[in-house]
C-alpha cells in the first residue's frame, strides 16, 4: 500500500496493508476517530483502491480510474451529499443508493458510496433501511461510512462492517511537552522551588504559549481521570494530579493557565506572567 499522506497511525496501516495483500478489503467500512480530514484521506484511499485498475499494488495512482478519483469525478464513486443545510441523509437518498448499487459499475469494476460524516448526518431511520443492504452484500460494491465515532452507528450496522479507527491527531513538541510536565507536578508539588524552576522555562513568547497549551491539556486529562474517563495525552502525569487535586482545583487551574495565555499575547512581561503564574498557582492549591 502506498500511502504517504496518512503520517502515523502505523497498526492501521500494517492492518490495511494484511488485508489487502490477501484481497480482504470488506464490503463496509467504518472509519473513526482522527480528524475530519483524516478520516476524508482514508476513504478516498479506500475508494481510489476499490477502482484503480493498475496492476500491481493499488492504488497504483496513475491509471485513469486513479486520476478520476484523485480529482473526484469519477463516476462509479459516489458522495453523498444529503438533504438541504443540516445534509441529512434521508430516507430517499439511501433508497436511491440501495437502486443505483445494483447496476453494475460505468467504467472500473466496483461502485464506491461514501456517507460522510454519519455522527450527525445518518438518522437512525435512514440506518434501519441501510442496513438491508449490508445483510445481503452485493459484489462489487463497498460502502464507507465515516464519523467520530463509531458508536454514533447502530450495533446492528457495527457489526456488519468492519471499523478502521485513526489515531487522534495531536502533534506535540517534546521539549513544551517536557516543561509542561515539570510545571504540572511542580503544581501538586509541596516545594515552591519546583514550581518557579519550572516556570522560569517560560522564557520565549512562542514556547510558552504551546507549553501553556499542552499545561492545559494535562489539567484536562486530570480531570478527565478524576472523572473516570480516560486522559489523551499523558495518563501517568494524570493519575499523579489526582492523588492531589479535586473537580474545583483543577477548573481553577486550568483558569488561571489560559488568563496567563491571555497575557502573554497582551504582551505582558514573560518574567511577570511567570512568577505571577506561579503565585496564583500557590494559592490555588495551598492557601485556604
Ligand atoms: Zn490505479
Amino acid at each position: 500500500m502506498i500511502f504517504p499522506e496518512l503520517k502515523g497511525n502505523e497498526n492501521l496501516k500494517k492492518s490495511l496493508n494484511e488485508l489487502e495483500a490477501h484481497n480482504r478489503i470488506p464490503h463496509a467500512v467504518i472509519i473513526d476517530g482522527g480528524n475530519e480530514d483524516t478520516r476524508n484521506l482514508l476513504a478516498n484511499h479506500l475508494a481510489m483502491r476499490a477502482v484503480c485498475s493498475g496492476d500491481g499494488e493499488k492504488p497504483c495512482g496513475v491509471c485513469r480510474n486513479c486520476v478520476l478519483a484523485k480529482a473526484r469525478s469519477h463516476s462509479d464513486i459516489h458522495f453523498s451529499k444529503g438533504e438541504g443545510k443540516t445534509e441529512i441523509y434521508k430516507k430517499n437518498e439511501i433508497q436511491w443508493i440501495i437502486r443505483d448499487a445494483s447496476i453494475k459499475p460505468n467504467i472500473s469494476k466496483c461502485k464506491v458510496y461514501i456517507l460522510s460524516e454519519c455522527d450527525r448526518r445518518f438518522p437512525v431511520i435512514s440506518q434501519n433501511v441501510f442496513l438491508k443492504t449490508l445483510e445481503e452484500p452485493m459484489q462489487d460494491v463497498l460502502f464507507i461510512m465515516t464519523c467520530k465515532t463509531s458508536k454514533s452507528l447502530l450495533e446492528t450496522i457495527r457489526s456488519r462492517a468492519v471499523t478502521f479507527t485513526l489515531e487522534s491527531e495531536l502533534s506535540v513538541n517534546g521539549e513544551y511537552l517536557e516543561i509542561a510536565r515539570e510545571i504540572a507536578l511542580g503544581i501538586v508539588s509541596r516545594s515552591e522551588m519546583d514550581l518557579l524552576k519550572a516556570t522560569y522555562k517560560l522564557d520565549e513568547r512562542t514556547k510558552a504559549l504551546g507549553v501553556l497549551d499542552l499545561l492545559v491539556l494535562l489539567l484536562r486529562d486530570g480531570l478527565a481521570v478524576y472523572l473516570n474517563s480516560k486522559a489523551e495525552l499523558d495518563s501517568e502525569i494524570a493519575e499523579q494530579l489526582c492523588k492531589k487535586l479535586t473537580k474545583k482545583n483543577y477548573i481553577e487551574l486550568i483558569e488561571i493557565t489560559e488568563c496567563a495565555q491571555l497575557e502573554i499575547t497582551q504582551n505582558v512581561g514573560l518574567k511577570l506572567v511567570a512568577t505571577k503564574l506561579c503565585a496564583e498557582y500557590r494559592r490555588a492549591l495551598w492557601q485556604r
